[in-house]
């Protein structure tokens, strides 16, 4: 049985944060989360503003692939004021909030890979997108979009059925969508606030990486790069090993990773 409705006050009861989540705007169904989001912090929306939707009827990943978020799966963004340099570590902190509060709600063992895909025994759970409006050297806002496969049956989706999971399929029961929003929140607040004070975000997400070591092919526009995911830099972006032996940097936002 899926959850009824969500409601702001749902969620901010009894939530331990400063100011992500305090204002929630919730939508039985919404194109896209982002879209509303980037509507809402143009009209200046307060920092932590969330959006949430039930389903989204249009959802997007990056370049515009399509993200399938039906009643039972978590859709929201949340409104950040960044400054330029926090910017590259949202789809960090991002996926590590995602991670920690999977392990910590439901008791799964996640990956991380590059740069932002949740996965549980290698099928993608999440998907992030983060967009935001740079002038000159000012961030306007950032929002960050999460989209969590809860309580949904992968193999209802045959575009999707081979390559995703939920959780509810990997636990074999239904979970609390509450519950993993409130983490969600409260992971993504502490995260935030510790960006100023080193680099302990870009570590712990390095370190849940799946993807260093192994052999990947990497398409950026019409060019597929191959080589070994050597590291990552503190920006985010991936050291590629060419078969040459050269080392190029990818960043990530415009390219797909294969294998
Ligand atoms: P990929 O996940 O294919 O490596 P990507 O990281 O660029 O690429 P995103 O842009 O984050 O992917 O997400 C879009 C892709 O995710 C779609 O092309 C589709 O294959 C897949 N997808 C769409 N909806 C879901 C879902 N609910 N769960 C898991 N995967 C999905």
């Amino acid at each position: 049985m899926v959850e009824e409705n969500l409601s702001p006050a749902d969620i901010t009861h009894k939530l331990k944060t400063d100011f992500i989540g305090h204002k929630v705007i919730a939508y039985p169904s919404l194109t896209s989360t982002n879209d509303i989001a980037k509507r809402e912090a143009k009209k200046g929306a307060r920092e932590g503003t969330v959006i949430l939707a039930e389903e989204q009827t249009a959802g997007r990943g990056r370049l515009k692939r399509a993200w399938l978020s039906p009643r039972g799966s978590i859709a929201l963004s949340i409104i950040l004021h960044p400054t330029p340099a926090q910017l590259p570590s949202l789809s960090m902190l991002a996926s590590l909030a995602v991670a920690r509060c999977i392990e910590k709600v439901g008791g799964l063992e996640t990956q991380i890979k590059w740069p932002n895909d949740v996965l549980i025994n290698g099928k993608k759970v999440c998907g992030i997108l983060i967009e935001s409006d740079v002038r000159g050297s000012a961030v306007d806002y950032a929002v960050i979009g999460i989209g969590l496969n809860v309580n949904l049956k992968p193999a209802d989706f045959p575009e999707i059925a081979a390559t995703a999971t939920s959780l509810s399929h990997e636990l074999g029961r239904e979970l609390s969508r509450l519950q993993i929003i409130r983490c969600l929140l409260e992971e993504m607040e502490n995260l935030y606030l510790e960006l100023p004070e080193g680099d302990s975000v870009f570590r712990e997400w390095r370190d849940r990486l799946v993807t260093l070591g192994k052999e990947v092919e990497v398409s950026s526009g019409k060019t597929i790069y191959k080589g070994i995911a050597e590291s990552v830099a503190s920006d985010g972006s991936l050291l590629l090993r060419q078969p040459d032996g050269s080392l190029i940097k990818i960043v990530a936002g415009d390219v797909t990773l294969r294998r």
